[in-house]
């Protein structure tokens, strides 16, 4: 940023583009297609093209958009990704959450670290690239329902794929008060439902009870949770340093004298490498399908057990030379590496040979919470980071 007044007039540009993101109520799992009209208009205004990749019903938009090299080189594209829904919201907040409210030195709204703060700058930047000699591409990459484990991105890195995006470099800006993410468990949720027989508790061999078969069924989550910890990776990054597997709930039955037909398990795994889910998988399914359905059965032919994925969040492995971690040391100075327990869209792009790098603005203590807010600074930490992309994105010629 050359001059104090462009510089005023970027930060100011974003904290206006953060409004009025956050004023589009884009909850997870809802329409968000004015937010991606919104968002393709600024691009294609300044000469990007872009694509769209839909869910089922086309309501929900991922988009891609493209500012071209104007003299292209050997350098990797950059793709600035970030995620346009946000979780919903409960009671209690101080402001109208969906009404971006500046106090002091903090903007307050849903959404604002998590992660529209970050899309907002990528925007008010956006100008600037489409200005300067770019001698590689820059991407603009938004995505939707990735707080419902990623739905959104896998949409579109499939197509990035066909159109062979794919050597590229990619910064996903979830908050981390822009420190160096290198890696992330997996995020594995399912929910496993049981039907049995109702009945009469005085005659238990008459029914199937759909509570007593989800109860040994967790209890072989329970004991795989073991195995899990014996195949810890010796010099695993994580804490715990194993795979984690953890029961969130089991609801059915009626009444004390009455046999549950039905029941339902919540439950999740965080793998540390993938092996471990397909391992998880494999033995439960064995269990399942070999084990506890032919003894309901024997009772009652019409008994079933179903493992619903509710999603399955890709693990984020670290790279020792990664390109992407490399380009944002040399812009930010930073040349630390940390890990995250929460996990993010990284694996899906990194699955396809896109090195990748989680780096945004704001804390995540402050995501998903009531009040949530962005300290503004971390808003012109993160136009500076931009700045130094361009910097390395520009031909010299
Ligand atoms: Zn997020």
């Amino acid at each position: 940023m050359s001059t104090e007044n462009t510089s005023d007039q970027l930060f100011n540009n974003s904290v206006k583009i953060l409004t009025d993101l956050i004023a589009f109520k884009t909850i997870s799992g809802e329409d968000n297609s004015s937010l991606i009209n919104y968002c393709d208009e600024i691009l294609k205004k300044l000469g990007a093209t872009s694509f769209k990749t839909f869910d089922n019903e086309k309501r929900r938009v991922n988009l891609f958009a493209t500012l071209k090299a104007k003299h292209p080189s050997n350098k990797k594209p950059i793709i600035l990704s970030g995620h346009t829904d946000v979780v919903p919201v409960s009671k209690g907040w101080n402001t109208d959450p969906f009404v971006a409210t500046v106090k002091n030195d903090k903007l307050f709204g849903r959404g604002a670290c998590d992660m529209k703060g970050f899309i907002a700058c990528t925007l008010a930047f956006a100008p600037i690239y489409s200005k300067a000699n770019l001698d590689r591409d820059i991407h603009f990459s938004y995505t939707f329902d990735e707080e419902t484990a990623c739905i959104g991105a896998p949409i579109l890195i499939e197509e990035l794929k066909k159109r062979g995006v794919n050597d590229a470099i990619c910064i996903i800006g979830e908050p981390t008060n822009m420190k160096i993410i290198d890696a992330h468990k997996g995020c594995y949720e399912y929910t496993t439902y049981f039907e049995g027989l109702a009945g009469h508790s005085s005659a238990p061999h008459k029914g199937v009870s759909a509570v007593e078969y989800a109860s040994r069924y967790v209890n072989k989550l329970i004991e795989l949770r073991e195995k899990l910890k014996e195949r810890s990776p010796k010099d695993s990054i994580f804490d715990p340093p194993h795979s984690t597997l953890s029961i969130g709930g089991i609801f059915g039955g009626i009444a004390h004298n009455v046999i549950a037909d039905k029941c339902h398990v919540n439950w999740e795994t965080r793998p540390v490498v993938k092996e471990d889910g397909v391992f998880l998988n494999t033995e439960l399914d064995k269990y399942a399908n070999e084990i506890l359905l032919p003894d309901m059965k024997k009772v009652f032919p019409n008994s079933f057990i179903t493992k619903k994925i509710i999603g399955e969040v890709t693990g984020f492995d670290r790279d020792k030379k990664s390109n992407a971690c490399e380009l944002v040391s040399n812009l930010t100075g930073d040349n630390t590496r940390e890990v995250v327990s929460f996990g993010t869209e990284a694996g899906l792009f990194q699955e396809i040979g896109i090195s990748t790098v989680v780096c945004g603005p704001g804390s995540i203590e402050q995501a998903h919470k009531i009040d949530e807010f962005i300290v503004l600074d971390e808003l012109k930490k993160c136009l500076n980071l931009l700045d130094g992309i361009k910097g390395q994105s520009i031909s010299n010629k």
